[in-house]
């Protein structure tokens, strides 16, 4: 079988990685002339870490990441903590897999040396069939053809038509500092989520603990066009985050030409296959990065497709039960991000109040997070 696989991100090149594993000839076209050197950090939970191990990808990985402590969530104004659950050696008791934070550029950079990417090939349109047109004129033709291109996916457009992702209302503001230049504030290596009204700061070490991811989340409601590499105003953030504990103001200070990502998402559609061609990752259930889990969500779509494709050669048959496998997956998991949207930015108050003392309750490794971290791709059960 030959497969074509649209977008050289996260998701494409994990995808690639999978089925040649079992036996597919694979192609990646990748529009960007330079593969992944955009972006900053990314979390893999064990549910994405469990399955790089299975790929071989697991010890490379870890050579660039950080092994956070704890997950936290912590006050706005005092940066009281509100719960810690640990992520060591206790996430890989129970789920048999670490919880890891990157920086997707090293981790593309790490698969794309892995497999083959043609760089500078952007897709222009996708037949149904298996053709896939580039913007250079060239035309080819695959029994497979994955759309990987995110969440403005070309490759959706081709088979479901013309439909924009909608702007959440969120801004985030986000960069990554050296870590000698924190070494004076009290930040651990591990997850942390500020959570204030209207507003929320996250941060983690990348790059082997040389670097703090900042992402300082922001409402506004004008739109803003979505893009990786847009710089915005470091008084903004400034202004946005005076009056918080002095460890966020200080971070915020130190986001010196901070990237501005507007947040997009789109509703879950009931299917994203159409005879030859399928979609993955953003490219059919973009989700808001509350959860962690936009990377995680791509790499068990690979791993689920890859398996289907193994166990049927008839192509439409395979991409149905892959669409079957991850449909209500992927949408608990939108569902989800998009729900910690109001919870993390709730106003002080009675439902501020019941969050946090919700939030306490589930002090330690809660089996709460089963359904999430020890979730089998190919059983659905946790
Ligand atoms: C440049 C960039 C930086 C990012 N940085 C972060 C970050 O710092 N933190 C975070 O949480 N998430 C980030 N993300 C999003 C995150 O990578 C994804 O949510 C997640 O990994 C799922 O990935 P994906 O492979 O489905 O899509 P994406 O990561 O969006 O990858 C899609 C790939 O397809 C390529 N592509 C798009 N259109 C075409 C086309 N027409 N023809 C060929 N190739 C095409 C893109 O250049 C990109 O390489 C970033 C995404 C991008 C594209």
């Amino acid at each position: 079988m030959r497969a074509v696989v649209v977008g050289g991100g996260i998701g494409g090149l994990v995808t690639a990685l999978a089925l040649r594993r079992v036996g597919v000839e694979v192609r990646v076209f990748e529009q960007a002339a330079v593969v992944g050197t955009a972006g900053a950090g990314i979390q893999l939970a064990p549910n994405a870490t469990r399955i790089l191990a299975s790929l071989g990808l697991l010890g490379s990985v870890r050579q660039v990441a950080v092994a956070p402590t704890s997950f936290e969530f912590r006050r706005w104004d005092d940066g009281r903590l509100l719960s810690a659950t640990p992520l060591g050696p206790a996430v890989l008791s129970a789920y048999g897999a670490p919880y890891l934070h990157v920086h997707r550029g090293d981790l593309v950079a790490l698969l794309a040396g892995a497999v083959p990417v043609e760089a500078g090939a952007r897709c222009v349109d996708v037949s149904p069939d298996g053709e896939v047109v580039l913007a250079d004129g060239r035309r080819e033709r695959a029994d497979l053809v994955v759309g990987a291109d995110g969440i403005h996916s070309v490759v959706r457009r081709s088979i479901l038509g013309a439909a924009d992702a909608r702007f959440t209302g969120h801004v985030a503001y986000r960069g990554l500092i050296p870590a000698d230049r924190v070494a004076g504030l009290p930040v651990a290596r591990t997850a942390t989520v500020r959570m204030g009204p209207g507003r929320h700061c996250v941060h983690y070490f990348v790059s082997s603990g040389r670097l703090l991811n900042v992402v300082c989340v922001v409402e506004e409601s004008r739109w803003t066009r979505e893009s990786w590499t847009d710089v915005g105003d470091p008084l903004e953030v400034r202004a946005a985050f005076a009056g918080w504990d002095p460890v966020v103001s200080a971070l915020a200070g130190a986001l010196s030409a901070p990237l501005k990502w507007a947040l997009f998402d789109r509703e879950p559609i009931p299917r994203w296959s159409k005879d030859a061609v399928t979609l993955l990752g953003d490219a059919c259930h973009p989700m808001l990065p509350y959860g962690a889990q936009g990377a995680a969500q791509a790499i068990e779509d690979a791993f689920v497709l890859a398996a289907c494709v193994a166990d049927s050669s008839d192509v439409p048959a395979a991409l149905a039960r892959y669409e079957a496998l991850r449909h209500d997956r992927t949408a608990r998991v939108q569902d989800l991000s998009r729900g910690n949207a109001t919870r993390f930015h709730l106003p002080d108050g009675p439902a501020q109040q019941a969050r946090d003392t919700a939030i306490a309750s589930t002090n330690g490794l809660s089996a709460d997070l089963d359904w999430l971290y020890g979730f089998d791709p190919l059983t659905g059960r946790a």
